[in-house]
């Protein structure tokens, strides 16, 4: 189907007016009148994931994160960024961004970490509910060194309460305490915690914290993108990044001492 006709449909099930005023989701790099029949999912854009849009015959890649933070004025081959657009316009495969307003949809990203988290039976005990929460997971991640840190005051408490954020979420820690009408939530699981804002909340608040690989509380939601495209054509192939872009915790380039 043409690029124009999917990037409609991914517009309307995550518009681009749900993301926050410092991201610009949307299509990359891509010709709206090119005929797409291969899609890669994955959260990151790295020079592996392009090698891999290219292998599997892609002509769409589709990631959470962009390859663009910031204003650029120069795309050159000389830099990483740009090696990647011009590997990408070489190849014939279009890029689409869907970032912070996949976050902020209903069923998005961060809904479907949370969901996951709430699958988690109620009342387990801390250890055991990390364990189930973590197996769960690994069956929806390629295969990572996972690294999975929990700090709390009573490490024999019972989870009831989990929030969940996908991604760097230690801003969120005062809605975590505000949560569920305001009775606060009883962990709190997220991505990137630093040592200061964990330390502030330890002390302030009830809840359990647990830091996963910022990967993995954002791969599960290709699951569901993967579902959606389908439901739109199911002549599309839509494949997922068989392999971890966790720069901590990919087995290739990460050791742990
Ligand atoms: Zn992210």
């Amino acid at each position: 189907m043409k690029l124009l006709k999917l990037i409609e449909h991914l517009e309307s099930l995550y518009p681009l007016n749900l993301s926050e005023d410092w991201d610009f989701p949307g299509l990359c790099v891509g010709d709206v009148q090119s005929e797409i029949s291969t899609i890669l999912l994955s959260v990151d854009i790295t020079d592996a994931v392009v090698d891999e849009a290219i292998a599997c015959g892609a002509n769409l890649l589709i990631t959470h994160h962009p390859l663009f933070f910031r204003s650029v004025h120069l795309v050159g081959g000389d830099t990483f960024r740009g090696r990647i657009l011009n590997k990408l316009i070489k190849n014939n495969i279009s890029h689409y961004v869907m970032h912070t307003n996949a976050d902020n949809q209903i069923g998005g990203v961060r809904d479907t970490i949370q969901e996951i988290a709430d699958s988690v039976q109620k009342g387990t005990l801390l250890s055991d509910y990390l364990i189930k929460f973590k197996t769960k997971l690994d069956k929806l991640v390629p295969k990572t060194a996972p690294l999975m840190k929990v700090c709390a005051n009573d490490m024999s408490m019972k989870i009831y309460r989990p929030y969940a954020i996908g991604g760097s979420g230690d801003s969120f820690f005062l809605e975590a305490a505000q949560a569920f009408n305001g009775e606060g939530a009883d962990l709190f699981i997220t991505s990137d915690l630093r040592h200061h804002p964990v330390q502030d909340a330890i002390q302030q608040f009830n809840f359990a914290i647990v830091d996963i690989p910022h990967f993995v509380s954002e791969y599960p939601w290709l699951h569901k993108l993967k579902y959606q495209l389908h439901a739109l054509n199911q002549t599309l192939d839509v494949k997922l990044l068989p392999f971890s872009t966790d720069p901590w915790n990919d087995l290739k380039t990460c050791q742990v001492f």
